[in-house]
């Protein structure tokens, strides 16, 4: 009951309701004797600049709410969190991906990247791209840091198992390194995407056998992490 009045009375100050501008509201003795209206609805707030330029690119994503970082991994969380089930290019990501928003504005020149080097290997273009994790509160899995904070506990990362079209299927941990139009497109796909410079690091299964199975795309560091 004292949270519903709360809000009234926030909501209130939020669209001036009634009284002067200084938040004092005068209220007659009349108007004391009526029933109370009901809550005011809180009036929309204007979108994010990055949440603006996101939707401009054609991606299809929704708002990431996430639950508080626990105790005992401090640093984790997202700014601006998003959910990217379509990519600008119309990729489908399976399961969606959530990842900062600033980090899905490079989604463009990843899909663009994927479009080239599908043209030059393969007979058709990717359509889906089967992910296996993207924001998650955890430390690196590499034995090479152990301990440290991921990008992922910042959204600032993807991890790519499959890519796939009407017919092809590029799985990174049976194709990586056959020698076939598969293996072909997945290996200068990685050495695309890291001379494209869209991204900070992409490592593959030469890395090490953590990634054995996936590519580990991860951008820039984020200016603002939480
Ligand atoms: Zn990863």
């Amino acid at each position: 009951m004292r949270g519903s009045q709360v809000l009234v009375t926030a909501g209130c100050l939020l669209v001036h309701c009634g009284g002067s501008m200084d938040g004092r509201v005068a209220v007659s003795s009349a108007e004391a004797q009526e029933p109370a209206l009901p809550p005011t609805p809180t009036p929309p707030r204007a979108p994010e600049p990055c949440l603006v330029a996101l939707a401009a690119t054609g991606a299809q994503f929704e708002p990431a709410r996430l639950t508080a970082a626990p105790a005992a991994m401090p640093g984790c969380g997202m700014r601006e969190g998003v959910i990217v089930s379509r990519g600008p290019t119309g990729l489908e990501y399976r399961p969606p991906i959530e990842i900062s928003c600033v980090f899905a504005l490079t989604l463009p020149a990843i899909e663009e990247t994927v479009r080239q080097v599908a043209a030059t290997n393969l007979a058709e273009p990717i359509r889906l791209v089967r992910t296996m994790g993207s924001y998650g509160c955890r430390t690196i899995r590499s034995t090479r840091s152990p301990g440290r904070l991921s990008q992922h506990a910042l959204g600032n990362a993807i991890d790519v198992g499959i890519l796939e079209g009407a017919s092809v299927h590029a799985s990174v941990v049976r194709d990586f390194r056959a020698d076939t139009s598969e293996g072909r497109f997945l290996r200068d796909l990685a050495a695309a995407l890291r001379q494209a410079g869209s991204l900070e690091r992409v490592l593959d299964p030469e890395y090490d056998a953590a990634h054995r199975n996936h590519f580990h795309l991860e951008g820039h560091p984020l200016a603002e992490a939480n």
